[in-house]
């Protein structure tokens, strides 16, 4: 639905581009290119945070680490370049899907963002109770790319991402194929955070949520795909347990912040409390307490034995590698600000489809 619009616009007439939209798609990437490339771009810091749709589903012990307010890398270069991207291409996004709702006369199917370019932000308990699950209410904050009015005039939330040809020609293979790997791989990833949108809306009254859509633009070739992602009470079902874990898990995780920090004559209540030491011992307990996902572990392989291979410091020889097609999550830590936490010695060597490697040969 999406995408069609888009190429019948472009392939269309066209139209004069509204100076208001012009200026919020203009606001929107002035706002990524200061956040991302300017002086106050996150260099890494210190804060207790929690699990939000956006952002942390994939990875149980990413959750914890946030949560003890452990000091952050902070985005590397590649990281902020890929960051700024998405912005822009949803920027984009929201500006042609306007322009071309506009060239059929159809404005008003688009309910967010408003024309001033305000998100829908979600905020909503989401009750256990409502899936057969005991617990208390959970509290979830988003803001959703895209709100329209779909089939029937129902709303459907849509999110914009920015892709590599890779990743865009899985998740298109995905379109027709249910047993595509990339339908596990994301069911805690981009399909959780479309999911998790949907259920708050319903909880918020925004109708029967039976559908939102996740739309990829290829940055090598320009391509637009879209997928639905349909309602499913049993994978809902599946993230208010997780939900439920990363709760359960966090209050352990503050108590024991509380008495490290205690320990070392911090108060616990700053977020932003604490220091290498307290981090070591914080860091320390999480990996005892939650080892790295499989995906993870397993991933870890051998790389350039006899002839050697390209490595992050620019020499070649032989080295650990992360296996990144092994299993279908492990890319993930890609963009985890806890990286050398979990990967100590590992850094990027930025080929065609980066991989991150060892600078040193594996032990024997
Ligand atoms: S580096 Fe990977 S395994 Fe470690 S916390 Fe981050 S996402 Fe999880």
């Amino acid at each position: 639905m999406i995408t069609n619009r888009i190429m019948e616009y472009l392939e269309g007439p066209g139209r004069d581009v509204d100076l208001e939209q012009l200026t919020v798609a203009t606001g929107h990437i002035r706002a990524s290119l200061q956040r991302n490339l300017g002086v106050d771009r996150d260099t890494g810091s210190r804060k207790v945070r929690l699990p939000r749709p956006s952002g942390t589903f994939a990875c149980p012990r990413r959750m914890i680490f946030d949560a003890l307010g452990l000091e952050t890398e902070g985005y590397g270069w590649r990281a902020r370049m890929t960051f700024t991207h998405g912005d822009m291409t949803e920027a984009m996004g929201v500006l042609l899907f306007r322009q071309a709702m506009a060239a059929r006369g159809e404005s008003d199917r688009i309910i967010s963002p408003a024309a001033d370019g305000e998100q829908l932000h979600l905020s909503a308990m989401l009750d256990p109770a409502d899936y057969g699950l005991t617990g208390a209410p959970i509290h979830l904050q988003g803001s959703v790319d895209m709100s329209l009015k779909g089939h029937g005039d129902a709303e459907e939330l849509v999110d914009w991402k920015s892709s590599s040809r890779y990743a865009f020609q899985n998740m298109q293979a995905a379109i027709t194929d249910p047993d595509h790997k990339w339908w596990k791989k994301e069911e805690r990833g981009y399909i959780a955070q479309v999911r998790l949108y949907m259920m708050m809306a319903r909880k918020l009254g925004r109708g029967p949520q039976d559908r939102g859509y996740l739309v990829f633009v290829c940055k090598d070739t320009g391509h637009v795909a879209e997928c639905a992602i349909e309602r499913d009470d049993v994978k809902e079902a599946d993230l208010i347990r997780v939900l439920l874990w990363a709760r359960e898990n966090i209050e352990h995780a503050h108590e024991r912040r509380a008495i490290v920090l205690e320990g070392a004559g911090f108060n616990e209540l700053d977020s932003d409390a604490g220091n290498a030491e307290t981090d070591a011992v914080l860091e320390d307990w999480t990996r005892k307490n939650i080892p790295r996902p499989q995906w993870a572990t397993d991933s870890i392989k051998h790389a350039g034995a006899s002839r050697g291979v390209q490595r992050p410091d620019g020499t070649k020889g032989p080295c650990l590698e992360i296996d990144t097609n092994a299993t279908p999550n492990s890319w993930r830590c890609n963009y985890c600000p806890h990286t050398a936490r979990c990967f100590p010695d590992f850094a990027v060597v930025a080929l065609s489809k980066p991989v991150w490697r060892t600078n040193n040969p594996p032990n024997k």
